[in-house]
This record gives C-alpha cells, sequence and structure tokens, in this order.
C-alpha cells in the first residue's frame, strides 16, 4: 500500500501546477504550492503515507463537520437541524436563481460559512474561550493528538482580514439567526478554521466518521454513531463546496475540503484519509488532492455507488 501511495503522489504531483494557493488572506499565501502529501488509516489498524504527509497547516473548513459534531453533542439532531437544515442548494426543484431569496434556516447547511458560524453559537460554553477549548479537545480526541492547537499567525490574519465572514455573521443577526453577539461567535469560528493538523490527523478524524464513532486501534468512542451517519450524509451532499456533485462522480466519499489544501475524506467502515496539497482549484478545492484520491478510488473500489 505504501508503494500505491508512493506512485500516486509521483502520477500526482504536476497536477500542484494547476492550482494556486489560498490568497484571500495573507497568511495562506505564504505557503509553497507543490506540496503533495497523503495518509490512510485502514480498518485493520494499518497506517500508511507518503509524500509531504507530516506538513502542517491549517484545519479550515474542515473543522466544519467538527464544529457540526459539538453542536450535536451538546443539543442533540432535532435542535441543531432545526436551526440549520441540510440540504445543498437550500432551493426548491423550479428555483428561479435570479430570484432576492429569503435567508431562512432551512436554506443553510453547516458546510457553508454562515451554517458553520451558526455552530459556533449553539455550541455550549459560558464564553467564547470555554466553547473554542471545548471544539479544540474535541478535534485532539478525533484526532488521537493531545498536541493539536491553534496556529496563531493564521488566526489573526482571519480576524484581521474577515470582513466578509463578518458580514455573513450580522446577516444571520439580522435575520434573527444568531443569538450571541457577532464578533464573540466569530471569535470561535476564526480561531476552529486556524487550528493546525497533519494528513495524519485528517485521517484519524476520518477514520472515526468512517468508523461510526469509534477511534482506530483502542476502539474508544468518541461520538454516537447515529452522529456520524448524519454528518457523513451531510459531507457527501456539501462537503466539497460548489464541486461536491463531481466529486462524488470522481471519488465517490464523504468528504471535507479546505482552503488550507487539507481533504479529509471518509470511507464508510473501510477507511480515513488525509490530504494535503495546498494549491486549488478556482472553487477550493485541492487539485492534486482530487486527483489522487480519484486514483485512489479507481484502484481499491472506494466508491460508494
Ligand atoms: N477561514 C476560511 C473562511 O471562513 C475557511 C474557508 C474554507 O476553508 O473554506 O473564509
Amino acid at each position: 500500500m505504501d508503494e500505491l501511495l508512493e506512485q500516486l503522489v509521483n502520477d500526482c504531483m504536476g497536477y500542484t501546477k494547476e492550482g494556486r494557493v489560498a490568497s484571500y488572506i495573507p497568511e495562506l499565501s505564504k505557503v509553497s504550492p507543490d506540496a503533495l502529501g497523503v495518509y490512510m488509516i485502514a480498518s485493520d489498524g494499518k497506517h500508511y503515507g507518503a509524500g509531504d504527509h507530516a506538513a502542517h497547516f491549517t484545519i479550515q473548513s474542515i473543522v466544519k463537520p467538527i464544529l457540526l459534531l459539538q453542536a450535536l453533542l451538546d443539543n442533540g439532531i432535532e435542535f441543531v437541524s432545526a436551526r440549520v437544515g441540510t440540504e445543498a442548494t437550500g432551493k426548491p426543484f423550479d428555483a428561479i436563481n435570479v430570484s432576492e431569496q429569503r435567508l431562512d434556516s432551512e436554506n443553510l447547511n453547516p458546510m457553508v460559512n454562515m451554517g458553520a458560524i451558526v455552530m459556533c453559537s449553539l455550541i455550549h460554553g459560558d464564553t467564547y474561550q470555554d466553547k473554542i477549548r471545548r471544539v479544540l479537545e474535541l478535534t485532539r480526541r478525533l484526532a488521537g493528538n493531545r498536541e493539536i492547537d491553534i496556529d496563531e499567525a493564521v488566526y489573526a490574519s482571519e480576524k484581521a482580514y474577515g470582513s466578509k465572514n463578518r458580514a455573513l455573521a450580522y446577516l444571520l443577526k439580522s435575520y434573527g439567526l444568531l443569538e450571541d453577539p457577532v464578533e464573540d461567535v466569530l471569535e470561535c469560528y476564526f480561531q476552529a478554521c486556524s487550528i493546525s493538523v497533519t494528513c495524519k490527523d485528517l485521517a484519524n478524524i476520518g477514520f472515526v466518521l468512517a468508523n461510526r464513532g469509534r477511534t482506530p486501534g483502542a476502539n474508544e468512542r468518541v461520538v454516537p454513531a447515529a452522529y456520524t451517519q448524519y454528518v457523513n450524509a451531510i459531507l457527501m451532499t456539501c462537503g466539497m463546496y460548489n464541486g461536491s456533485g463531481d466529486f462524488a462522480i470522481r471519488v465517490g466519499v464523504p468528504a471535507k475540503s479546505g482552503v488550507g489544501g487539507g481533504i479529509m475524506a471518509v470511507v464508510p467502515t473501510r477507511m480515513g484519509i488525509g490530504i494535503y496539497s495546498p494549491a486549488l482549484d478556482t472553487k477550493g478545492n485541492s487539485v492534486a488532492g482530487i486527483q489522487l484520491l480519484e486514483k485512489l478510488s479507481q484502484q481499491l473500489y472506494l466508491s460508494i455507488f
């Protein structure tokens, strides 16, 4: 398996030239665009890795399923789904895209920024420091890594250049979808996006989602199986931004990408996979990362379809 992964990294390396690193904040634009790494944890407990799998990068949107899990643990499915919907587009079958749409919770899902910002407000904690501490703790447990922490430079950059997210959060507030003070909620969101991880961390988190809530090796339960089913379904339909349909066809497993260049893939009952390659396509997905996952899926028959 290690050889297969090495081979795929070599085959896909050239695709890093076809993307661009994220530049919406200065801190992310500094990374080298040509890295590519993959790490895999299989259901027999074996670990495999190739390429730049030990590199650290920020989790960015891959924290969204973790925010959702924490909100579910704190409030249950009924409460959470009543506040943020689960539909990919939130639009009816005959929607005319040019129309002005009312913002209501049914039209959001937890994998878009607005939905994830609401998740931050649903997570329990007396203060926003408490909330982010609990998100960090859940991330460490899911990844089996106590050393996971926040990248302070990226966090400072997110906060300094977060106008768009501020606009989204104030819009949520004006529609009555956010109870807490906007800046407090954003504090949690910006810090959560700035959690620093490796491919191995993402593979571990993906494994727990693939293994109905239990960790590899120790088989310790971190979250109820019903929550992994909920999260995986949303990842399948909404996890790869507006490239989720194409990804479902080409790779065919639940996954979440982030603009830091990471992809966490969940192969139900079989494996968790972490990818890092920061050159992104225009939708924000790692170009070489998707290519590698597509080839891996073909080789190992990973598609659930
Ligand atoms: N911190 C980023 C933002 O909210 C995350 C974006 C992403 O990875 O999709 O703008």
